[in-house]
Order: C-alpha cells, then structure tokens, then sequence
C-alpha cells in the first residue's frame, strides 16, 4: 500500500475553485483536473493559480497609463449601447428586399471622407489586403522602400502583398524615393503595374536626408494610388474641435485630404484617430471600392452588425460636430490642460500622491513623437501590480522610481473608482 498524499478530491477542489472565482462549475472542474494531472496537492495553490487565470478574461480597466489609444487595452474606448434587438442590417425597409451592410455605413462614411463611396472590414490590415486583392492580384504594386515596413501587431507590408496575390515591386531606397523612381519601375520592360501602394510609416520616423512622393504627386502617374493612412484622421483642419487642429497632430496625413489629392482609395483603421470600433475602413472612387466589394475576400472580413452600428454612431457624431461630447477619444484628446490638472490634484489630495506635469501620447502608432500636454498624480515605488490587482485594473506607468497616474487617458467618469483603488494601494496615505 502507498504511503504517499493521495490526490485531493476533483470535486471539492473545484468547489474550492468556484468559491473563490465564481467561474461556472464545469470551468473549476476542468481547472481541477488539470491542476491535479499537474501534480498539485495542496488545495490553496490549485485555488490561487484559479483566480490568476480567472483575470485572463476580459473585463474594464482604468487606463491611467497616458496613452490614449493603448493597443493592448483596446485602443479607442466606446460605448456600446446597443439593444438585444434585431436590425436591419440586410434588410432594404423601403422594398422589403434583401439589402447590402454596407450601404447605409458605408453612404455615411462616403460623406464624411469627401469620397465617392466606401465600405468597412474588420480592421484596417484587412482592408489593406483585401483593396491590394481587388486591384492588383495576379499584377504588380509599387511600394517605396521606405514605406516597406512593419507596423506593431506583425502588420508587415511585404506580407500582406504576398498574400493579396500581388507582386511587389521595391522601388526607390529606403530614405529616398522620388517620383522619377515610381515612372522608371511603370515603365520598365516587362512592367504590370496595376497599383501604387503609399503606407503611412505609422509607428516610426526617418529623420535627416530623407525625401518621400507625396500622394498629389503620385496621383499624377498613370495607375491608381492606394493610401494606407493608417491612424484616420478625417479632416486636417480638425472641424469638430472649437479652436484650430492641435500641435501634436502636425504632419498626420488625413482622409479628406488624401482624397482631395487624388488617391483613388484610402484605408484606415476605425479605433485610431478616428474614435471608433476596431473596424477598417476603405474609402475613394467608386468603381474600387465596388471592386473590393465584390472580391470573394470580401464576404471573409465582412464587419458584424454591433460594429457597423457602432461606427454608424461615430461618423453621425462627425457629421452633426458632436465628436467632441460623444467620441470617448477626442473627448480625452481635447479636455483643457487645466482641467485634466485639476483632476490629478484632487486625485493626489485625496491619495497622498504629488501633482507633476506628464506628456500624454495619442498612441496605436498615430502621430508617433508626438505628445499631448497632460497631468498625473506621482506616488514613490513601483505600485504597478498592486493596482493592477483590484476590482477595478488600475494601468498606470513608472518613470524614475515613481508611479505616475496620468489624468488624460482616464474617463472623468472614472475619477471615484480610480480614487477608490489607489486608496486601497496606498492605505489612503
Ligand atoms: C495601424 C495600421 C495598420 C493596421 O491597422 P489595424 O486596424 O490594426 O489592422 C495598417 N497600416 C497602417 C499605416 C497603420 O497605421
């Protein structure tokens, strides 16, 4: 007979389990088993490793980190308030026929970008692939060397050209690349040209003996231009805000205006700059954009019901000019710098912390150098983990040995709970 521990129990450890977490029972259970195949004995590992498990799933957070488009807490914060209810997502209420999902999003959005039409997937690599598919497979793409790049989530441009069915043609060097650089590969013997393909370099910047087309220049060229602006900001002029387009965007490309310039389609990302779903968004002349429609990849990134009614509600509030009271990111983007400071000081009164100055960011790789005037409340040591583990996830940063908790990128709505979980950290100093 063995001497050894026997194994506890599956059922009162997954009992244990769903105390603790109140996962359903059939989660504790599997829990259990694997914990005990594992070779744990002692009930209160097997329970903790549980309630670590249990904060993998999603749940809201107060994003104090001073990045206000933070990719790993879902870049653009958005209400989502939409009813159990069906809609008329396919449904024509005039005719009573079968509708597109597109249309009446993607007529909004038309208007919006100043393009002929346009239409949604379900993020903006997706409409790069897919415009890339629907204009150039089989043919070739011309892209810049210096636009040949990764952007952060393993967007790699030569990738998703290889994988539209597109060749791709490098063309001038990677910090130069004139004009005579795209007429040269267009005529070149034996060329296929069907597309040129600008990729703002979202997440990364060239600095010193550079030159780059730009897209009024290379829409003078005998094939389309396809612009991959990456972060959506609609307009340079910034129409929706009071006062004139705010320093840290200088230098963004825009939607209108890449347009305006002559490409013959744009894509973007819906939860950059625009403030909406991660959707992505291909806007320009008609006939391509009907040509994406209708390519077999499209039916593959089709967006889902909650996300067009989602983006519906953004691009009215740009339409009506309520972006500001509506759209979580450019209401965070444009509060006044005082008001924001005044929110770190009564945070770090009611906490203990110090009021310093901070720089927030825009972040999801839009504007990248750029910052943002802003606030936190500092507080001594690495508090991190410990606010990471409340009820409610406090994300903040640390920088030169103190914890700061930047005001700009939390929701005023916040302000209480953020107060609440810094107290519990800091014993309410
Ligand atoms: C962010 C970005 C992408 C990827 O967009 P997702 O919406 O994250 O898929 C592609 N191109 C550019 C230029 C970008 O900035």
């Amino acid at each position: 007979m063995s001497t050894s521990a026997r194994p506890p129990s599956v059922d009162r450890l997954a009992r244990a389990v769903s105390a603790a977490t109140g996962l359903p029972h059939a989660v504790s259970v599997d829990l259990a088993r694997r914990a005990i195949a594992g070779g744990a004995t002692a009930e209160a590992g097997v329970v903790a490793d549980a309630v670590a498990w249990r904060r993998q799933l999603l749940g809201p957070v107060i994003n104090a980190t001073g990045v206000l488009l933070h990719t790993n807490l879902g870049r653009a914060p958005l209400a989502a308030h939409h009813a159990a209810r069906p809609t008329n997502v396919e449904l024509d209420l005039v005719t009573g026929q079968r509708g597109s999902r597109q249309r009446g999003v993607g007529s909004l959005l038309a208007s919006l970008c100043a393009a002929e039409a346009a239409m949604v997937v379900n993020n903006n690599a997706a409409a790069v692939l897919l415009a890339v598919a629907a204009l150039a497979a089989r043919r070739e793409v011309l892209v810049s060397r210096g636009e040949s790049v990764e952007i952060g989530g393993a967007f790699r441009v030569p990738e998703v050209i290889e994988q539209s069915g597109a060749t791709l043609v490098d063309v001038g060097t990677t910090n130069r690349t004139r004009l005579a650089d795209y007429r040269r590969a267009i005529s070149r013997a034996g060329a296929d040209v069907a597309v040129v393909l600008k990729v703002h370099p979202s997440n990364y910047r060239v600095d010193g003996f550079v030159e780059s087309t730009t897209v009024a220049d290379l829409s003078t060229l005998p094939v389309p231009v396809i612009a991959d602006l990456g972060s959506g900001l609609i307009d340079a002029n910034c129409p929706w805000l009071s006062g004139p387009p705010p320093a840290w965007l200088a230098g963004e490309p825009a939607v209108r205006q890449s347009i305006d310039e002559g490409a013959a389609l744009v894509t973007f990302s819906g939860d950059k700059l625009f403030g909406g779903p991660q959707a992505g968004i291909i806007a320009g002349r008609a006939e391509f954009v009907q040509r994406c429609a209708a390519h077999p990849l499209a039916r593959a990134l089709r967006p889902g019901v909650h996300v067009l009614a989602a983006l519906q509600d953004v691009a009215l509030a740009y339409l009506g000019r309520t972006v500001v009271g509506e759209v979580p990111f450019w209401r965070m983007a444009a509060a006044p710098l005082s008001e924001v400071r005044a929110r770190a000081e009564r945070l770090g009164e009611r906490t203990g912390g110090a009021v310093v100055e901070s720089e927030a960011v825009p972040g999801a790789g839009s504007a990248p150098g750029a910052v943002i005037p802003s606030a936190a409340a500092a507080f001594d040591g690495d508090l991190l983990a410990a606010l990471r583990e409340g009820a409610t996830p406090v994300i903040g940063r640390v920088r030169d040995g103190r914890t700061l908790l930047d005001l700009r990128s939390v929701d005023p709505a916040d302000d209480e709970a953020l107060t609440a979980a810094v107290q519990h950290v800091t014993g309410g100093r």
